[in-house]
C-alpha cells in the first residue's frame, strides 16, 4: 500500500488533524505541505502542543456525510 501523502488528503477533499494518543487532543492542521509530502512521516516530527508529547498520529478527516459538518475537535 502506498504511503498517504497531502496530494491525496487535497484529492479526497480531506483535512489533514493531529491526534495525541496520551492525551487525546484532537485539532485540525492549519499548515500546509508540499503534495509530495508523505503524512506518516510529517507525524514523526510533530508533537502535541499540550501535554508535548511525541505520540501523535496524523489523520485525514472527512466531512460527515449525513450532517456536512467536519468531525469536531476535542480535548
Ligand atoms: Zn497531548
Amino acid at each position: 500500500m502506498n504511503a498517504l501523502t497531502f496530494g491525496d488528503l487535497s484529492a479526497r477533499a480531506m483535512r489533514l488533524a493531529i491526534l495525541c494518543r496520551s492525551c487525546g487532543r484532537l485539532r485540525y492542521v492549519r499548515s500546509t505541505y508540499p503534495e509530495t509530502a508523505v503524512v506518516s512521516d510529517l507525524a514523526k516530527t510533530m508533537q502535541c502542543v499540550r501535554c508535548r508529547s511525541e505520540d501523535v498520529e496524523l489523520i485525514g478527516m472527512e466531512r460527515d456525510r449525513k450532517s456536512g459538518f467536519w468531525p469536531a475537535e476535542a480535548g
